[in-house]
């Protein structure tokens, strides 16, 4: 399978920090049954600014050593951009590049606490700029936790979302692993990668979150799930399904 999401360059974020921990996080990827693998360093999130220009040669590295070491994993070039006022000026500078080069597809990430009040603008400018967005992670998003019709609203105009397959098995606390299966259940999401950082505590539980998915929704659901990861690296159109509403379970009985 493919994992679109992961931080597995060496030396430019919080992900792998030298090459051997690179090599350590592809054989994990490839004993879960990871192929191909895209690497999305964080990009404009405060700490870390990864343009094009520094991910492209890193990527290249990684590819020639994984061959020389004979691991079966093939990385492609991503970014996972934190939402900033500036991404379409420096996708036009290419600071900013499509997910896999070839695509249309952009990672947004949204600060973990919150959604910004323009947040909803930015998704649609980007959209006429003909990308699509995918918000990343918004299972771990304390806002859209609390007000899930927002990510209803920002899915219906056309934004498409990544969960994280640790949320899925519960690696993130129930609340999350609840909201994570809401998600999947009202088709606001569209893929489901590892977000892996090391092999220590974020790792990949790409196998664990797909026998997870076979067991609770069936074998269709994780064909869905893997064939829209295909179609992303190839720059396709991906599967939807039509987005319902989350309706938050009130607590009987409190009033
Ligand atoms: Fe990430």
């Amino acid at each position: 399978m493919i994992d679109i999401h992961s931080h597995i360059l060496p030396g430019i974020d919080d992900g792998a920090k030298t090459i051997q921990d690179s090599v350590d996080m592809a054989n994990q990827a490839v004993s879960e049954g990871i192929h191909t693998i895209m690497a999305t360093p964080h990009h404009m999130n405060g700490s870390y600014q990864n343009q094009k220009s520094d991910i492209l040669p890193l990527v290249d590295l990684l590819n020639e050593r994984f061959k020389f070491e004979g691991i079966n994993l093939k990385v492609l070039p991503g970014q996972e951009c934190r939402i900033y006022g500036e991404i379409l000026e420096d996708y036009k500078k290419g600071f900013v590049f499509p997910l896999n080069q070839v695509s249309q597809y952009i990672f947004i990430e949204f600060p973990s606490g919150s959604v910004p009040r323009y947040a909803e603008r930015l998704l649609y400018d980007i959209q006429v700029e003909g990308l699509t967005p995918v918000i990343v992670h918004p299972e771990r998003n304390a806002e859209l936790i609390e007000r899930p019709d927002k990510l209803y609203k920002l899915v219906k105009n056309g934004a498409v979302t990544q969960l994280t397959a640790s949320s899925l098995v519960g690696y993130f606390g129930k609340n999350i692993q609840k909201f994570s299966q809401q998600l999947i259940e009202a088709n606001l999401t569209h893929f489901i990668a590892s977000d892996a950082h090391n092999i220590h505590n974020r790792t990949f539980k790409m196998e664990e979150a797909m026998d997870n998915i076979k067991k609770k929704y069936g074998i269709d659901m994780v064909y869905y799930f893997t064939e829209n990861a295909e179609m992303l690296v190839d720059g396709k159109t991906i599967y939807k399904e039509i987005p319902e509403l989350i309706k938050k379970k009130k607590f009987l009985g409190l009033f």
